[in-house]
Order: C-alpha cells, then sequence, then structure tokens
C-alpha cells in the first residue's frame, strides 16, 4: 500500500483521508491539536448549495450532493443515529458539529487510517502529501488569506428553518437551529485578512444580530448564549480549489466560508490527482 500524508485533521483533511482510507492508500493524518480543533470546529455545519457565481456555484452543488451519501456512511461507520449528524432543510443542509468530529474520527480509524496527535508539526515530507492545515496552509501557499469569521449561539427563538441571507446588507449570514433547539448564527466577516483571536468584538456581534434580524426580527433580541470566531483559510481567486505544491505534494487553497460543502470536491480532485501521478498519466 503506497503511503499518504496529510497535514491537518480540518474537515478537508479528514474527507480526505477518509476517501483515501477507502481506496485503498495507507494514511497517515498529522493534527497537533484534536480533529475540528480549528475553523471546522467553529463553524455552524451549514451545507449550502448556492451562494456566488458559477464554476463555484456548481462545485458547491456538487459537495452538498455528495453529502447524501457521505453522512450515511458516515453515520454507520461510526455507529451514529443518521439523524444525530445531518439534516436536510428546504433550502440546504445541515451538518451537526457537536458529534462530527467524533464520528469521524471513529470512521477514520475504522479504516486503518493512522492519526498522529503526538506531534507539533507534521515532519518534513517527500512523499504523496496533501496539506490541509487551514489558515497554516500558508507555510506552502504564500497567496492564501485570512478572513475571521464570527458565530454566536442564541436563546431558542422560534426558529425553525435554515435562512440563508443573500439580499442587500444580510449578505452571507446564516441562520439555523442547532440539535439543542438554540441558534446558530454566523458568519459575519471581522475587518481585514489577519489572525485573529480573542473576544468577539461587540460592535461585529451587534452588526451580525442586527443583519440576522432583517431575515428573522427576533434573531436580532434573543439572549446571547456564547460567540466565538475561526480563522478561515480563504484564497483569491478561490479556484482552483487544490493547487500542487511539489513533485507529489498538493495544498488546499482556501476554501473560505464555504469549507463543508467544498471539502467532499476536493477530496474527490485530490484522489483524481494521485491516482493520475501513481499511473504516470501526468505529473503534478
Ligand atoms: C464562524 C464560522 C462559521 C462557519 N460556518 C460555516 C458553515 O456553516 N458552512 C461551511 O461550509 N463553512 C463554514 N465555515 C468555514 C469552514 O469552517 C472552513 O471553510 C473549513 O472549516 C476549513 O477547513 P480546513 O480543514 O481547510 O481548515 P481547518 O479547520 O482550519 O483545519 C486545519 C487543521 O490543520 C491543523 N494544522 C495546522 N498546522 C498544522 C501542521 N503544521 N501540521 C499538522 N496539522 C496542522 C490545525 O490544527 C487544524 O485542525 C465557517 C467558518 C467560521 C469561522
Amino acid at each position: 500500500m503506497q503511503l499518504l500524508t496529510i497535514i491537518g485533521g480540518g474537515i478537508a483533511g479528514c474527507l480526505a483521508a477518509w476517501q483515501a482510507a477507502e481506496a485503498g492508500y495507507q494514511v497517515r493524518l498529522y493534527e497537533p491539536k484534536r480533529l475540528g480543533a480549528e475553523a471546522s470546529g467553529l463553524a455552524l455545519g451549514v451545507l449550502v448549495p448556492s451562494t456566488s457565481a458559477r464554476p463555484l456555484d456548481d462545485l458547491q452543488r456538487a459537495g452538498c450532493a455528495a453529502w447524501e451519501s457521505l453522512a450515511p456512511r458516515l453515520a454507520e461507520l461510526s455507529g451514529t443515529h443518521l439523524p444525530q449528524l445531518y439534516r436536510v432543510w428546504p433550502r440546504g443542509g445541515q451538518l451537526n458539529l457537536a458529534v462530527m468530529f467524533g464520528a469521524l474520527e471513529k470512521a477514520l480509524l475504522q479504516l486503518g487510517v493512522e492519526i498522529v496527535t503526538q506531534h507539533a508539526r507534521a515532519p518534513a515530507t517527500t512523499g504523496l502529501t496533501l496539506w490541509a492545515a487551514g489558515w497554516e496552509n500558508r507555510a506552502v501557499l504564500p497567496d492564501l488569506t485570512i478572513r475571521a469569521g464570527v458565530a454566536c449561539r442564541l436563546a431558542p427563538c422560534g426558529l425553525n428553518d435554515l435562512l440563508v441571507g443573500m439580499g442587500p446588507g444580510v449578505q452571507g449570514i446564516y441562520a439555523v437551529p442547532a440539535w439543542d433547539g438554540s441558534v446558530l448564527l454566523g458568519s459575519q466577516k471581522l475587518p481585514g485578512d489577519e489572525l485573529y483571536v480573542g473576544a468577539v468584538p461587540t460592535e461585529t456581534l451587534a452588526e451580525l444580530r442586527s443583519r440576522a434580524a432583517r431575515l428573522l426580527a427576533p434573531l436580532g433580541t434573543a439572549e446571547v448564549l456564547e460567540a466565538w470566531v475561526g480563522n478561515r483559510p480563504t484564497s483569491i481567486p478561490r479556484l482552483p480549489l487544490l493547487r500542487p505544491v511539489g513533485a507529489q505534494a498538493w495544498a488546499v487553497a482556501g476554501l473560505g466560508g464555504l469549507g463543508y460543502a467544498l471539502a467532499p470536491v476536493v477530496a474527490q480532485e485530490f484522489l483524481a490527482a494521485i491516482s493520475a501521478t501513481r499511473s504516470g498519466h501526468s505529473q503534478p
């Protein structure tokens, strides 16, 4: 079996590890913290089939469609009850991130993926490699930028559907009920392209809620139970999502605010790239 090294255990690294293990690769996944420790664990898990212009739009749709079979398979492999992991809305879908990475870890181990967490950083590698280190992919992709995103959890306020803001003033706002009845609201961009750490600025949270209130008035007044910020890896231009960075190495080129919808597509592209390399049909 050919060894494949994956650097980073966010949604991009985990899905690539899963698909590659099922395709017969020996997969070693390096993650210094825990699976879903960064942007992937701080997201809402919303699967939005369409928010932007083609061709990204088509990839989003393909990724959302892929989850229709990935989610039941993940539930089966990890012994998770599917309705606790995934649900479909009239305008999209949603993954329950509170159970997602536990399920992924079980599934990956079951498929024989070696998950290495002892190392602070993945070692230098010369074999088949995927860089899926989120914003830390800047180490191999100098044009990668960071767009910090903000989210909060609100007390239950009568929201029983996925709301996606696409009109003027509500661009990119998602509001979705969590599995426990609270409401997840995100993801307002923080200004600037720098890594953001610390508390969510009061004015940013207020702006997020005021935009959301244009979608549904109670979102502007419901109690905020918690608020957080995560650093989304973004690149402009967005495509290609997967870029060669060495003879046998590729990097995920910035999933931005759409990582859950796009990760299955990147995993498929990656598998196609490494199998083409292995059979000698193309050189990256
Ligand atoms: C508030 C917020 C809400 C969001 N909501 C949604 C949503 O509803 N739907 C959606 O599709 N997207 C959403 N996103 C975007 C989504 O979270 C990201 O696009 C996606 O998580 C990026 O995944 P990733 O695997 O590329 O990166 P990450 O999740 O950042 O994973 C990278 C991993 O690599 C590890 N790592 C870093 N350096 C190294 C190294 N040298 N060696 C080994 N490991 C390393 C890190 O510890 C980390 O675990 C949201 C983002 C935020 C911040």
